[in-house]
């Protein structure tokens, strides 16, 4: 599936809010740095421009329309929570924080589509699941200004469940100069390559 125009257009006015790049060590000392939240309090802007934000239902309208219920009845309590409620889990405690395969998929956990193949991995120290790179099509990016800072987050395309964020431009020799942090419950590997379903 190659990505709309609309989610082009995002995607430039994403590169523009880029300054705000706040890796997870930055982002932990951001409460006791008042100055660091006062420099970033024109984000918003942005913000508003889309009307989007992680505390607020996205008004795309994703393939897979489960309910609340439905997605309860599927998914674990910490899954619902991280996925359908926009969690994080905790830093260091996911299973594929640590976890490398040559080969292999990431799925969405709550819809099984494929998002980002073994090769996409790279070890980050951040302590969540970083891939440099998506399958095409296969992630929708959406801005993201709650707790003060202007992120991009990053869901599932076909049931909208929430991965996590991407980070642009923290200089890590991968080939795309983007970190997509990922929630390790939002996935599931198959150790077996499978084509995109989302072409
Ligand atoms: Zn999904």
């Amino acid at each position: 599936m190659r990505l709309p125009p609309f989610s082009n257009l995002l995607r430039t006015f994403h590169s523009f809010s880029y300054y705000a790049r706040v890796r997870p060590s930055a982002q932990q000392s951001l409460s006791r740095n008042p100055s660091t939240l006062k420099s970033m309090s024109i984000i918003p802007f942005f913000g508003s421009l889309f009307g989007s934000s992680s505390n607020q239902p996205s008004t795309m309208s994703y393939p897979d329309q489960r309910s609340s219920d439905e997605w309860r009845a599927v998914l674990t309590k910490e899954q619902f929570r991280i996925l359908r409620e926009k969690g994080t889990e905790a830093p260091g405690s996911g299973k594929y924080d640590k976890f490398f395969s040559d080969a292999g998929v990431y799925t969405c956990a709550g819809c099984n589509t494929p998002l980002y193949k073994a090769n996409h991995k790279f070890k980050s120290g951040c302590g969540w699941p970083a891939y440099f790179d998506s399958i095409p099509g296969a992630v929708t990016r959406h801005e993201d200004n709650t707790w003060g800072m202007a992120r991009t987050e990053i869901c599932c395309a076909n049931c909208g469940g929430h991965l996590g964020h991407v980070f642009k431009g923290e200089g890590y020799a991968t080939p795309t100069d983007e970190r997509h942090c990922v929630n390790s419950i939002s996935l599931n590997f198959s150790p077996e390559d499978k084509p995109a379903e989302t072409k």
